[in-house]
């Protein structure tokens, strides 16, 4: 019998975020505080650890991976880690989630190098709005990498935005415009209270549920069971096959009895609910046990029975969690 990795509530565990970095070109105002304060580099996972994370867990019956971070496209050698990690026997899909601001430089070799998918983030079309919620982002830049993200021959290019209200929540219809005519799927995703950001989300949280409204106006919805795998919520357009609108409501919908996944942060924490504070260290346990995957599994195996059975979060939006999503792996 393969070996599979189970929680203490009979959740498979099947899917991993792996983080590469905390660092990134953009400072989004929902996920970074302006002045940030990045990992040492000696306290990060190296290329082969995270390499050796990944072949531990697939050989433990995890199917999917996605690189994430911080901007993962920031890694020295990412193209060559996403080569080894696709080419891991019985890995399903490797994917990513990145920013865009790279795309016309890195899609075709990703694609390449075997990553089937794409998250590419986008919260405005509008460029001030766009620097505004990015701080440092150029729309223009990241449109462009969209293109070459299309051209490259991925499975599928998803577009991923957090709408807050005052800053985007105007946009829903144009963002969902620009998903239809792109041939994109698109996601909406509510804000989470991860890390002290130095704005109040007190009264900035839009529903899923007033997204779709907003979209049912002009377009006609149809709901649907498929699933990516992961915390999204899928509903089709009915005059246009080519684009799923999905919904993450981690305030709305909670999507915890479902969960299927973990995260290993840069700093080799093995978060196990991104709402909760519950880890395993591993990047002192790879290094206690170098060429040894039975400790480490052993320990991955008994943390698992710590994966809290869901999140919490408040509706105010306060924060409880001191991580910042960027640590946190999104
Ligand atoms: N830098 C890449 C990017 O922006 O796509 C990957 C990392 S980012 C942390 C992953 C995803 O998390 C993005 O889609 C981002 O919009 C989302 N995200 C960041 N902070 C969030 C928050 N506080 N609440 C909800 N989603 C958040
Ligand atoms: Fe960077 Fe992504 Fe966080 Fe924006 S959401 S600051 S692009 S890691």
């Amino acid at each position: 019998m393969p070996s599979v990795l189970m929680d203490g509530f009979g959740r498979k565990i099947d899917y991993v975020r792996l983080s590469v970095t905390d660092r990134c070109d953009f400072r989004c105002i929902y996920c970074m505080a302006e002045n940030m304060t990045f990992l040492p580099r000696q306290s990060i996972l190296s290329l082969e650890e995270i390499e050796r994370c990944a072949k531990l867990f697939v050989a433990n019956g995890v199917r999917k991976i996605r690189l994430t971070g911080g901007e993962p496209l920031t890694r020295k050698g990412i193209i060559s880690l996403c080569e080894k990690i696709s080419a891991i026997p019985g890995l399903d899909e490797l994917v990513m989630t990145t920013n865009g601001s790279q795309l016309t430089k890195y899609a075709q070799s990703l694609a390449d190098a075997g990553v089937k998918r794409l998250n590419i983030s986008l919260d405005s079309l509008c460029p001030d709005k766009f620097k505004t919620m990015t701080r440092t982002g150029e729309l223009q830049q990241v449109l462009d990498g969209i293109q070459a993200a299309r051209r490259a021959g991925f499975q599928r290019v998803k577009i991923n935005s957090v709408i807050i209200q005052g800053h985007n929540d105007e946009e829903i219809l144009a963002l969902t415009d620009y998903a239809v005519d792109n041939q994109l799927d698109i996601t909406f995703i509510e804000e989470m209270p991860l890390g002290h950001v130095g704005r109040s989300r007190d009264a900035s949280l839009f529903s899923s549920d007033k997204v779709r409204d907003n979209i049912a106006k002009h377009y006609a919805l149809l709901d649907s069971s498929e699933n990516s795998g992961g915390p999204a919520r899928y509903m089709r357009l009915k005059d246009y096959s080519h684009t799923r609108i999905g919904f993450i409501s981690p305030h709305t919908h909670n999507f915890c009895s479902t969960c299927n996944r973990v995260r290993l942060t840069v700093e080799g924490k093995l978060l196990l609910c991104l709402g909760n504070e519950h880890s395993l260290d591993m990047l002192n346990l790879l290094r206690d046990h170098p060429t040894d995957d039975a400790p480490v599994l052993a320990q991955v195996q008994q943390a698992l029975h710590n994966k809290p059975e869901e999140h919490h979060f408040s509706a105010e939006g306060e924060v409880q969690i001191v991580r910042f999503m960027n640590a946190s792996g999104g």
